[in-house]
């Protein structure tokens, strides 16, 4: 430890010196006041001894100096030692705020004790300072560090403001809720599309809102997959009237924990209205197509297939006989049509021709096919028939005709049955061999059927 001894007396200074010296003190030695100040000032002393009356600077104004010290986290332990000791003095040395006062001549245990005080005192002072400058070093990092939770605070506060809303201006209707489906937040484009404000859903479940016929079964258990992590994008939810295309992610806590889910719903009624527009006209058309095809093969007046539809199909029928499957033709024409038309005006005609297509096409198997060959005619194809059967099944169908009920006279028909093969081996060629056929019938007396077999043998 060192110590400042201010006295002008040299014995004395000398006395004390030693004293302290052998007690294990350094020690530092001033003259007057002013030398003390300047020697405690540059050698950074704290322990000061001094006597009272020197020159130029005494004790007590060496006291008040170190006092008036600017770093006021130095202390300077002042000991007064002087041979003034009536109460007035120590009064004065004590109103200079000296520390301790030593009555000249001293005692060398007091001085001891003395010194003993002044050290515990200094290192408590100096434990006291290092502590404060410590809670100063800390109170700056706590004041640095709260600026720094104030700005973090402050982006937060500006990043949640800034998506709220964004949010809010989504061009999508968007709205957010917790697990047991209350909303939380609802933005602008929710309020037009589904008409309902912002402060009428607060705090009310999504699909009581939305209502049952939005969020059905389906569309509840889209969400709760959402609600267990999951997700959906662009999942088409329709009342019956609006469309619109939600998709839904959910949110997490800052544990992982889903706390709730966000949707957003694009109105594509106006499109979805637009589409099914188009898809009825697309399958009006169709329907128009197919009819517009059956016209094109149907004989207008019988509704049976026409002219047309027959070629497709004899020649359909050719294509097969060529690869073994064999059929018959035969040509059929109404009796002394003519006569109906003379006698019971045209529309009596019609009517013959209707009953007679009607006979025909009721008393025909699957796999035959009639058709209005043109006029009074009509022609009949038997696939996998040969003549001896096509004679058979034309004379039921003959005998048929002939029993149609009519206001009129009896209808009756001639039929020529020719084979494919045996007949002809060519489409045309067949229908001429049909027709001559159908000519024999007319000529052996009508309400008959002839085939081409019996035309050579004729011949
Ligand atoms: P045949 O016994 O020799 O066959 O005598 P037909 O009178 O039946 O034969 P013809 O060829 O002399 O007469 C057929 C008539 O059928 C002539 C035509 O005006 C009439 N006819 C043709 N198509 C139609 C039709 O769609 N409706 C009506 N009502 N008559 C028709
Ligand atoms: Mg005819
Ligand atoms: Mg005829």
């Amino acid at each position: 430890m060192r110590v400042l001894i201010a006295e002008d007396e040299p014995t004395a200074a000398r006395l004390l010196t030693r004293e302290l010296e052998s007690q294990g003190y350094r020690v530092f030695v001033a003259s007057n006041g002013r030398e003390a100040l300047e020697l405690a000032e540059r050698e950074n002393l704290s322990l000061v001894l001094t006597d009272w009356i020197m020159p130029e600077m005494d004790g007590l104004e060496l006291c008040r100096a170190l006092r008036e010290h600017p770093d006021k986290s130095r202390y300077h332990y002042v000991i007064m030692i002087s041979s003034r000791s009536s109460p007035k003095d120590r009064e004065n040395a004590m109103t200079a705020r000296i520390d301790d006062f030593l009555v000249k001549p001293y005692d060398q245990g007091e001085l001891r004790a003395r010194l003993g005080v002044a050290r515990r005192v200094l290192e408590m002072q100096e434990r006291l300072h290092n502590q404060n400058v410590k809670l100063v070093r800390s109170q700056e990092e706590l004041l640095q560090a709260n600026l720094h939770l104030t700005e973090a605070t402050e982006i937060a506060e500006y990043a949640r403001n800034r998506s709220l809303q964004l949010f809010e201006e989504l061009p999508v209707a968007g709205f957010t809720y917790d697990t047991s489906g209350c909303i939380f937040e609802w933005n602008r484009r929710a309020e037009s599309v589904f008409g309902i404000n912002a402060h009428e859903v607060m705090g009310r479940e999504v699909w009581d809102v939305l209502g049952a016929k939005l969020v059905g079964k389906r569309e509840q258990g889209q969400i709760r997959r959402v609600f267990e992590g999951g997700s959906f994008e662009d999942s088409p939810w329709s009342d019956g009237s609006n469309f619109f295309l939600v998709s839904s992610h959910c949110i997490k806590n800052r544990d992982g924990i889903v706390v709730g889910a966000v949707s957003t719903a694009v109105d594509v009624t106006q499109q979805r209205r637009a589409e099914l527009l188009i898809e009825r006209q697309k399958q009006d058309l169709v329907e128009l197509n197919g009819k517009l095809q059956a016209l094109a093969v149907t004989d207008g007046l019988t509704g049976i297939p026409n002219h047309r539809a027959f070629q497709e199909r004899l020649h359909g029928l050719t294509e097969q006989a060529n690869v073994g499957l064999g059929f018959s033709l035969a040509m059929v024409d109404v009796d002394h049509f003519k006569h109906f038309n003379d006698t019971y005006g045209h529309q009596a005609g019609d009517e013959v021709l209707r009953k007679t297509a009607e006979c025909l096409i009721g008393n025909l198997r699957g796999s035959d096919f009639v058709a209005r060959y043109g006029g009074e005619e009509f022609a009949i194809l038997f696939r996998g028939v040969d003549e001896e059967s096509a004679v058979q099944l034309c004379d039921r169908l003959r005998a048929r005709i002939e029993s149609i009920e009519t206001p009129y006279s009896k209808i009756t028909a001639s039929f020529g049955v020719a084979t494919w093969g045996t007949a002809a081996t060519d489409a045309e060629d067949l229908i001429v061999a049909a027709d001559q056929a159908m000519y024999l019938a007319k000529r052996e007396g009508r309400n008959r059927v002839c085939f081409h077999s019996q035309l050579q043998k004729a011949a």
